[in-house]
């Protein structure tokens, strides 16, 4: 008698203040279950309508060993498919299927795509600040840490610059009135952000790995100009110059400049990342597994990538549950194109609510030895956790310029 999907259902908690959304795959058998990230912060209760109201009807009764099958099945099943809120639903349960896998073999997850290539994975964490010292003071500590790879970002003076504390999702909840946690200037940022290298490369030496994110917020020709004016610092890669609607402007850009290219963390549909690869117009993707559905189109990205050169650099924020960096580490361990993973720091609470987390050690992200993901989740802790207050339920305010017109994240 086969294990079937007896029951899937969210469980919604947020630890580190940050809206996580994960799903628990219940099976026939009492004692086995399965765990998956279906986060997508900005929108998770339409991820827990459609994980609850769509995906748990459809699913309960089938085999939990046909995840290639259910991938599939699940996908097509909204007849109009792909997008972010359906792919985090599909996620959830793909990744929990993997888990429960893995609890059946006796094995991680990284032995059931092939075993492991490297004992751990690289990480870069991020080091911002309000002027140059304090970003470089911060990077510092971070390499005294280990740390050998690390983003660098720099507020523009009284505007809300991506990646910085004056960033408006800390302080803007409510859309209005330009203010410095809503204001941005793309000229001014792109006029700072050499500078900023040109200080770092002085103060932290030619070792450590730099990286810069521009987070979509430029045109297309300063975008250009940008990556130009930060050859000279031999930055480990240049994320997200243009947003994924400029796709087609990756062909001039990479053409201007030899800079590394990281691109992807909002793609959610393999059409949106497939002309990046076969025309190797990037060097690292960059994509949230949860965005795409899941381990299982992630595993068939990092293969393709694998023939065409690009490496992978997973998506790894704070609104990626420890499941979904479990997830991305399994396969950074086990692919032999892994270039980098981001990583960002799991608080205590994190720690407490979800037992068997990564460990950061020296610089590397450290996979546990468990079977499936090796994380249990405590759901009387994650309970003690409810989604933060706001207006919009999570949803991010427009940053604007001067003129009032939006700029993209
Ligand atoms: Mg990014």
């Amino acid at each position: 008698m086969s294990v079937s999907i007896r029951r899937i259902r969210c469980i919604a908690t947020a630890p580190a203040d940050i809206r996580l959304v994960v799903v628990k795959v219940e099976t026939s058998e009492p004692e086995l279950n399965g765990l998956g990230c279906a986060t997508f912060t900005q929108r998770p209760l339409a991820v827990i309508e459609a994980v609850e109201k769509y995906l748990d009807p459809l699913l309960r009764g089938r085999a939990v060993s046909e995840i290639e099958d259910i991938w599939q099945t699940a996908y097509v099943s909204s007849y109009w498919r792909s997008g972010p809120v359906l792919n985090n639903a599909l996620s959830g349960v793909d990744m929990a299927l993997w888990d429960i896998k893995g609890r059946q073999a006796g094995m991680p997850v990284y032995d059931l795509l092939g075993g492991r290539t490297r004992m751990a994975a690289p990480v870069y964490l991020h080091a911002s600040g309000r002027d140059f010292s304090e970003v470089t003071d911060r990077a510092r500590a971070l390499m005294e840490d280990g740390c050998r790879h690390v983003r660098l970002q720099v507020e523009v003076p009284g505007q809300a610059t991506y990646g910085t504390e004056s960033d408006l999702h800390t302080h803007q909840t409510v859309d209005g009135p330009l203010t410095p946690h809503n204001l941005f200037e793309p000229a001014d940022y792109a006029r700072l952000a050499p500078q900023l290298f040109e200080h770092a490369r002085n103060e932290l030496g030619d070792e450590v790995e730099l990286l810069h994110d521009i987070h979509e917020r430029v045109p297309a020709p300063l975008a250009m100009q940008l990556a130009k004016d930060l050859e000279p610092y031999r930055l480990f890669f240049l994320e997200d110059a243009l947003p994924p609607e400029d796709i087609s402007s990756f062909r001039n850009l990479r053409a201007a400049s030899s800079i590394p290219l990281a691109m992807g963390e909002l793609f959610t549909n393999v059409n949106d990342y497939l002309p990046l690869i076969n025309e190797q117009l990037i060097d690292f993707i960059r994509v949230h597994l949860s965005d795409i559905g899941g381990l299982t189109p992630a595993r068939k990205l990092a293969a393709l990538c694998e023939y065409f050169g690009v490496r992978t650099a997973w998506h790894g924020p704070g609104d990626t549950s420890p499941i979904g960096h479990a997830a991305n580490l399994a396969l950074d361990v086990s692919v032999s194109n892994f270039g980098i993973q981001e990583f960002t720091t799991f608080n205590q609470a994190t720690l407490d609510v979800f037992p068997g987390c990564p460990v950061l050690k020296d610089g590397m992200l450290w996979p546990s030895e468990s079977p499936g993901w090796g994380i249990e989740l405590n759901e009387g802790l994650a309970a003690k956790f409810p989604y933060p207050e706001h207006p919009y339920n999570g949803a991010w305010p427009a940053v604007r310029r001067r003129d009032g017109s939006v700029v993209k994240p």
